[in-house]
């Protein structure tokens, strides 16, 4: 196995200021799991669900090759819950309700098969889970991607920096990275962060793009600038989705393809914005994200002479 993803998969309700949903299908584990399936044909997710979830999003993920042997479904319980509404600028969202409901008590279970699997990508949970599935791998894979959020960092920090600990690369937008860090300057930050384990550092700034943080080099990539921004929940996990996808499959962590990667999520992430929770992603060919990606290239390059 190519690729396992771990993150919650889970139910969302949304409220932007273009419109509000009940409860649709979300979760960092989703997200990602979606994403890196452009790129990847083969991956594994470890996560858990109540008996409340559809299995039509099961079969879905299934028909684009995301095993889920490594999901558990827990009869008689419910699935994870969030709810979160968006400000008018959309680039901030107040969280109005975390249920934590099947993963307060989560164990991680890695099925046999996804032994020996090479990228690992351990999205927004807790940070005990994300160890666990650290432990429960026979063999460390080749590299290991973490994102998180400041729910963990405010209830659970001793964790989650041991967690940080194990990981090459972590993935966390600019509040984050600040209240990580205890500073406001981006740049002292990474140091700091980079100082607590991960060898890279990418810190997203939602519709101002990402930058990537390694040793002494930065490499910064903007956001495709959109006319409409419908709903950006997912789009930091989609993006993690296809940074990891496309490194897995082109099976190369180097801080150069690392660049390329960045776009590739970035990409993705435009498309996720442009709908409701998970929606968008499941319409887009892989022709319509070469042409996006192709849009990120004309946005950025130039000539000094
Ligand atoms: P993002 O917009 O990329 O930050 O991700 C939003 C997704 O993260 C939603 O689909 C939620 O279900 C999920 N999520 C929100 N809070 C948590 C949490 N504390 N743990 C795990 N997943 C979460």
């Amino acid at each position: 196995m190519k690729l396992i993803t771990v993150g919650s998969v889970a139910f969302d309700a949304i409220e932007t200021p273009f419109g509000k949903t009940n409860k649709i299908v979300g979760g960092a584990g989703t997200f990602i799991s979606l994403a890196s399936s452009f790129y990847v044909k083969q991956q594994g997710i470890v996560s858990v669900v109540g008996d409340d979830f559809p299995s039509e999003t099961i079969d879905l993920m299934n028909s684009r090759g995301i095993d889920t042997k490594g999901l558990q479904i827990k009869v008689g319980e419910k699935s994870f819950f969030w709810s979160g509404k968006y400000h008018n600028d959309m680039n901030s969202r107040d969280t109005l309700v975390t249920e934590l409901n099947v993963l307060e008590h989560f164990d991680p279970i890695v099925p046999d098969s996804y032994q020996g699997c090479e990228y690992l990508m351990l999205g927004n949970l807790s940070p005990q889970v994300q160890r666990t599935v650290i432990e429960r791998l026979n063999i460390r894979p080749k590299l290991i991607a973490m994102d998180t959020m400041n729910f963990w960092m405010d209830i659970a920090l001793d964790e989650l920096k041991k967690t940080i600990a194990l990981v090459d690369v972590l993935i966390i937008n600019d509040e984050e990275a600040r209240q990580l860090s205890g500073v406001y300057s981006l740049v002292k930050a990474a140091k700091i962060i980079r100082n607590m384990g991960p060898k890279y550092l990418i810190i997203k700034k939602g519709e101002h793009g990402a930058l990537l943080f390694h040793h002494e080099e930065i490499f910064f990539a903007p956001a495709l600038p959109l006319e409409e921004v419908f709903d950006p929940t997912g789009a930091g996990d989609t993006f993690a989705g296809g940074f990891m996808g496309y490194l897995a499959a082109s099976n190369d962590s180097s801080f150069e393809n690392m660049k390329r990667a960045i776009i590739a999520g970035s990409a993705l992430a435009s498309f996720c914005v442009e709908k409701f929770g998970t929606q968008k992603l499941t319409e887009i060919s892989s022709e319509s994200l070469n042409n996006r990606i192709s849009e990120f290239e004309k946005l950025t390059s130039f000539q000094t002479k």
